[in-house]
């Protein structure tokens, strides 16, 4: 199938493109890796009337990586993120989350900022930004703003962004030392949207018992949905019981839909056994970095 007709822009400066958006209101759409958007336009389920290029616009690339985290500028592909071995070293996370997100072909041209503003429920990088608190850099007609994680998914596919704002960066904070992360997910194919995924973080002290625990589940609820597992989990050693009572709080948190992919009960019965696994390959990573 082929997209609507649309007006095409390419600007280079970022100040032409948000003034290019604005001037659109509601019938412009920003074109990213378009790994997301050009689907939608040739399955016409959208059908925006002008669309502004990002790819020209100075300033939007490059992965920066300092005491604070990774920060990740809008054109970065998922591909370029992956291979970065300082990004890696610093928020394990992300590597652990981009391998997960879709096919290699995908990530060589889809980016890692595109995603979190698709605000695809079952994307991983979006839970990624949620699991360590990270932020979105946005530019807008009124000027610059920072957006923390919490506040920029709104529902599916919907985030705080408004009309003429992009998107210009990402921030990933250095998970607090002592902590060891995961992702897993379960698909019907390699390379699928997952139908259910967990990311978890699991923080120990010095004497080896656990100090901070939390998941991130995709696929279950309308947003990334942190959960704390604090509670279930401080004090002790991350053993298999106690993850299994965390696991379940977890799974219990969900409000996952049916489709044509699973049923709801399925995706809840997923949420517990992935928190599980996630919590106990993040607690071994914890384990193994204080050794
Ligand atoms: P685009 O497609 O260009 O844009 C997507 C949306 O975000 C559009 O609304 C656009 O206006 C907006 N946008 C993008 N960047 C900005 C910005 N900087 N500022 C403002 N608005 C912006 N993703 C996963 O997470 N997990 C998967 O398993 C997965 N599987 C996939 C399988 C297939 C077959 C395909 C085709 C895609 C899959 N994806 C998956 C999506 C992929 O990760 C996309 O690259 C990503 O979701 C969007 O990034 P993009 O750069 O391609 O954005």
């Amino acid at each position: 199938m082929k997209p609507p007709p649309f007006a095409y822009h390419a600007p280079t400066d970022p100040d032409e493109a948000v003034g290019l958006l604005a001037e659109a209101g509601a019938e412009g759409k920003a074109l990213a890796g378009g790994q997301s958007l050009i689907p939608l336009l040739n399955m016409r389920l959208a059908a925006p009337s002008v669309l502004v290029d990002l790819n020209r616009v100075a300033g939007l690339g490059g992965v920066e990586v300092d005491a604070d985290g990774v920060r990740v500028g809008a054109l970065v592909r998922h591909a370029q993120l992956e291979a970065d071995t300082a990004a890696a070293e610093a928020v394990p996370l992300l590597g652990q989350g981009l391998r997960l997100v879709a096919h290699p072909v995908i990530r060589n041209r889809g980016t890692t900022v595109g995603s979190i503003v698709h605000a695809d429920p079952a994307a991983e990088m979006p839970a990624v930004l949620a699991l360590l608190d990270g932020a979105v850099e946005v530019r807008g007609p009124a000027g610059t703003r920072t957006v923390p994680a919490a506040e920029f998914i709104t529902g599916p596919m919907e985030t705080a962004l408004a009309t003429g704002e992009i998107a210009t960066a990402a921030r990933f904070p250095r998970p607090e030392p002592g902590t060891g992360t995961a992702f897993v997910e379960i698909s019907r194919r390699h390379g699928d949207y997952a139908l259910c995924g967990a990311a978890a973080a699991v923080t120990l002290g010095a004497d080896g018992r656990v100090t901070r625990a939390r998941c991130c589940l995709i696929s279950v609820a309308p947003v990334p949905l942190v959960v704390d597992l604090t509670p279930q989990l401080a004090g002790g050693g991350a053993q298999t019981d106690e993850i299994d009572e965390a696991a379940a709080v977890a799974a219990e948190r969900t409000d996952p839909d049916d489709d044509i992919h699973a049923g709801a009960d399925y995706r809840r019965h997923l949420a517990r056994v992935l928190t599980g696994r996630a919590l106990a390959q993040a607690s071994a990573a914890a384990s193994a970095s204080a050794a």
